[in-house]
């Protein structure tokens, strides 16, 4: 039999097994068999990989887009992360009415634009979003809810936000524990303490990236993250923490497993790169902030023994000038996609921090388990959605922002040299991006329903 495609003389990553030297038949944009090398497979076009690594195609699970050019963000974001080896991205939408004032329209901007496969993660944030969440489940095949436990009284007032409180939180996970494959994604931060912390360094005219940091103590993340697996366990919840930044997270949670495993946590590349102790101004200013030397160390400890599952980027495109100002006055968090790659194997697999397979798994395997889009996406077997990354291990690059297809104009990286990046990207079957290009088209990317809603469809 003749196949579509052959991806042949790679070295096929696992996330639960060594890598081994296998190539790739795809026919009908899926895999139609994984075949030892040799193996005379007749294919219309082949792909030779080889010196590269063949990785199930990246997922990058915690995106923001909407906050420089709105619609066209779904193009030159998605861009972004095909360039990065993404092949799928789960990003955050937040409104503050109803989402069926949004959905359909987000939907068709996607739809049309996006390089690769997307799907959507809701905000809950009042009543109406709460009563309406059977509704989003069922007829917009939503698997995963977001909630800010730092939104309290005023907090959230600058994305138009009245405050909720832990009432709302234990609705939220009773509702949600209630029906099927559902995930609670818990931003952690006890603001009451944030706040008095806060108010106290601005008094005192302290502004530096340091100050940023200790304005939010690992204890601020580490109380919430209990309290939420507490009310998890109470009702029986799936929770998810994005965004682990402390030691003292870790610790908790791995405590916490000990009594109700379905806690989940994400950790973000610039943890894993960058303290609080850095002399970068605001333009290192993330919430939660950049801790300590030693949390950044304990983070690839429970990256590479998994106590952590997921590394995701937060991924946020403004412009740089929106960074430049005064502490306090600065945007948060930063473009990412891109760069999560090279920081996990520059910094985490060279210099013998983390296998390959704890990166694949990181990036691929788990997110695809915990959002429940693993039924096509995050592993190389047949059956699945033909989507790979291939990676140079050795290939040096510099982080040159111009070079991306970003909104955005910078990178926290911009200028250091990373060693392993994505070469290739291919999404059900076609190349959408080579040697660092973009080759494919706006919409290609289909939508990934979950739950009630099937995939690619609309309803
Ligand atoms: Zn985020």
């Amino acid at each position: 039999m003749e196949f579509d495609l052959l991806v042949k003389n790679g070295v096929v990553v696992f996330p639960d097994r060594p890598e081994a030297p296998l190539d790739v038949a795809i026919s009908g944009g899926r895999i139609a068999a994984v075949l030892s090398p040799g193996s005379n497979a007749e294919a219309r076009n082949v792909i030779d990989a080889a010196g590269k690594h063949v990785f199930p195609g990246l997922i990058d699970c915690h995106v923001h887009y909407g906050f420089g050019e709105k619609i066209t963000e779904y193009a030159t974001e998605t861009g972004y992360a095909a360039q990065g080896g993404f092949s799928t991205i789960l990003a955050y939408l937040l409104n503050t009415g109803s989402y069926d004032d949004i959905f359909e329209r987000e939907l068709g901007y996607a739809s049309e634009r996006s390089h690769v496969d997307f799907g959507f993660h809701l905000s809950m944030a009042n009543e109406v979003h709460l009563q309406q969440l059977p509704h989003y489940v069922r007829d917009f095949g939503i698997g995963s809810f977001k909630y800010y436990m730092n939104f309290k009284g005023e907090e959230g007032r600058y994305m138009g936000l009245d405050g909720t409180d832990d009432g709302f939180l234990y609705e939220l996970l009773g509702v949600a524990a209630k029906l099927h494959d559902i995930v609670v994604v818990c931003h952690t931060e006890n603001i009451e303490i944030v706040s008095r912390i806060r108010r106290k360094l601005q008094q005192e005219g302290r502004d530096t990236l340091r100050d940023w940091g200790l304005s939010k103590p690992p204890i601020t993340e580490a109380e919430n993250l209990i309290r939420a697996a507490f009310f998890a366990e109470t009702l029986g919840a799936t929770i998810y923490i994005p965004h682990v930044s402390s030691r003292l997270s870790i610790d908790e949670t791995r405590a916490w497993r000990k009594r109700y495993a379905n806690v989940f946590l994400e950790t973000c590349p610039h943890y894993l790169t960058h303290t609080m102790d850095m002399d970068i101004g605001s333009i290192g200013k993330a919430n939660p902030p950049f801790k300590t030397e030693d949390d950044r160390l304990a983070l690839w400890e429970a990256l590479a023994d998994g106590t952590i599952e997921v590394v995701a980027s937060d991924h946020v495109p403004r412009k740089r000038a929106t960074k430049e100002k005064p502490l306090w006055q600065a945007s948060q968090g930063f473009p990412g996609t891109a760069t999560i790659l090279p920081v996990l194997l520059s910094e985490g697999y060279h210099k013998g921090r983390i296998s390959l397979a704890r990166i694949c798994d990181a990036v691929t395997a788990a997110p695809a388990r915990i959002f429940h889009i693993d039924d096509r996406k995050g592993h190389i077997r047949p059956g699945y959605d033909a989507d790979l990354t291939l990676v140079d291990l050795q290939l040096e690059r510099v982080m040159v922002p111009s070079e991306f297809a970003s909104y955005s104009d910078y990178s926290l990286y911009e200028g250091w040299t990373f060693r392993g990046w994505p070469v290739r990207t291919i999404v059900r079957g076609e190349t959408v991006m080579n040697e660092g290009k973009l080759v494919g088209k706006p919409g290609w990317g289909q939508y990934l329903g979950r739950a009630g809603r099937q995939a690619g469809g609309r309803a």
